[in-house]
């Protein structure tokens, strides 16, 4: 069965197409600046080594017909004609209340996307571009969609309710609704393998650290609780977020220093966390860099991106009632030795003591980074949510064949 998994951004098209017999990855790339006459569409397959190319593409659907041209293409492709595809699965960021699991995309999904609209405004759109491009190029395919927030449906209510008037909740459906649950989800499956224990048996607390980053405390195979929120900026410290700050700061710039909603929402989104307090760079390697040569503001980006690591993994532990295994993931969890060691170290009394060397040894794969006598299992993996996406879509094709 072979599988095409489609990410799409606003200006985007990332892809992968997998031959679900072994999970093979036959073919990979990239679509960057749809919608300009310079886009640039970077592919490579299992035999071919790469191509890059600029050309116009103006919007999804041409993005999509370019992508199966070249997997069809004589040279460079890897299949003969496009009906050799079973089927696509979709990255959709926001499945809202409704969707707590991945799904075969009809029309009432792609409605129930489109609702979900004004709670993704950056993300949800270029979804349903994908979604609607694929109708309209490969109009026989299945499709299913597989949501980043589906995981955290299984957040009580306690977690998932804001301390506002519960009429919001009821009016407006603001509540936590958690991201990055392909990640978190597959990190957790792929600890309890190199644990050699079952899913449902183990506290996990999952770190997602990226340029956006979340965490979550999973408990028996489900998320009770997770640091994004209503959006992608509650929580941890991230590249351009803040993360939790207090809301009456939000009052504050606007009476006092006359800043619009639309300021406030920059300011938070865009030029805070470490590109905010370094002053350097959204980047942890840059950081990093700039903190060994003896930066102070970046020095302090480091400590205060770790110190919230840190206090959540206190809270979750306190949440689950215990801690068996912490996983570190995504760019700066797999390559940021210094993040990890500043966020784990004293944490003795939970249970988790770090492998220094194990921690600093850039082994470029998945492996254990805590001590041998540790009682909470502490490892890095790399995360990989195009292959549970491709799963979760071969799944449900399963099902209905
Ligand atoms: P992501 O959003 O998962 O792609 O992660 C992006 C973040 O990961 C950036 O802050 C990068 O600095 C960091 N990152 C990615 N690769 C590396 C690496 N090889 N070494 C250190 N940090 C990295």
């Amino acid at each position: 069965m072979l599988i095409l998994v489609l990410n799409c951004g606003s200006s985007s098209i990332k892809f992968r197409l997998y031959d679900m017999k072994d999970e093979t990855q036959l073919a990979s790339g990239l679509v960057e600046r749809i919608g300009s006459d310079d886009a640039i569409f970077s592919y490579k397959t299992y035999k071919f080594e790469g191509s890059k190319d600029t050309l116009s593409i103006k919007n999804h659907s041409i993005g999509l017909s370019v992508i199966l041209n070249k997997l069809t293409s004589e040279d460079v492709g890897v299949i003969k004609d496009v009906s050799e595809i079973d089927s696509v699965g979709h990255r959709v960021v926001h499945g809202g209340e409704k969707f707590s699991t991945s799904i075969l995309i009809n029309q009432e999904v792609i409605d129930e996307i489109e609702k979900s609209i004004p709670l993704a405004p950056l993300h949800n759109p270029p979804n349903l571009s994908g979604i609607l491009a694929c109708k309209e190029v490969m109009p026989n395919t299945p499709q299913v969609a597989v949501f980043d927030t589906a995981f955290h449906h299984t957040l009580p209510d306690y977690a998932f309710i804001y301390p506002l008037p519960y009429e919001l909740y009821e009016s407006d459906k603001i509540r936590k609704y958690g991201f990055h649950g392909i990640s978190h989800r597959y990190v957790s499956l792929e600890a309890a393998k190199m644990m050699g224990k079952k899913l449902d048996e183990l506290k996990i607390i999952t770190c997602h650290l990226g340029n956006g980053a979340s965490m979550a405390a999973i408990k028996n195979g489900k998320s009770i609780d997770t640091s994004m929120g209503f959006t992608p900026l509650e929580g941890l410290m991230m590249g351009t977020r803040c993360g939790s700050v207090d809301p009456a700061i939000v009052f504050y710039l606007m009476r006092t220093k006359n800043l619009t909603v639309d300021q406030v929402d920059n300011l938070f989104n865009k030029k805070s966390g470490l590109l905010g307090i370094s002053g350097i760079s959204n980047d942890a390697r840059d950081v990093v860099a700039a903190a060994k040569s003896g930066d102070y503001r970046a020095k302090l980006a480091l400590q205060i991106f770790a110190y919230r690591v840190k206090h959540y993994i206190g809270a979750y532990a306190a949440a689950m009632g215990g801690l068996d295994t912490i996983v570190m993931t995504a760019g700066i969890g797999e390559n940021t030795e210094q993040i990890r060691e500043l966020a784990l170290s004293d944490l003795e009394f939970l249970g988790v003591k770090l492998d220094k060397n194990r921690n600093n040894t850039d082994l470029k794969k998945s492996r254990e980074i805590s001590a041998d006598e540790s009682k909470v299992k502490v490892f890095v993996i790399f995360t990989n949510e195009e292959i549970m996406i491709a799963r979760d879509t071969k799944e449900i094709l399963d099902r209905i064949n």
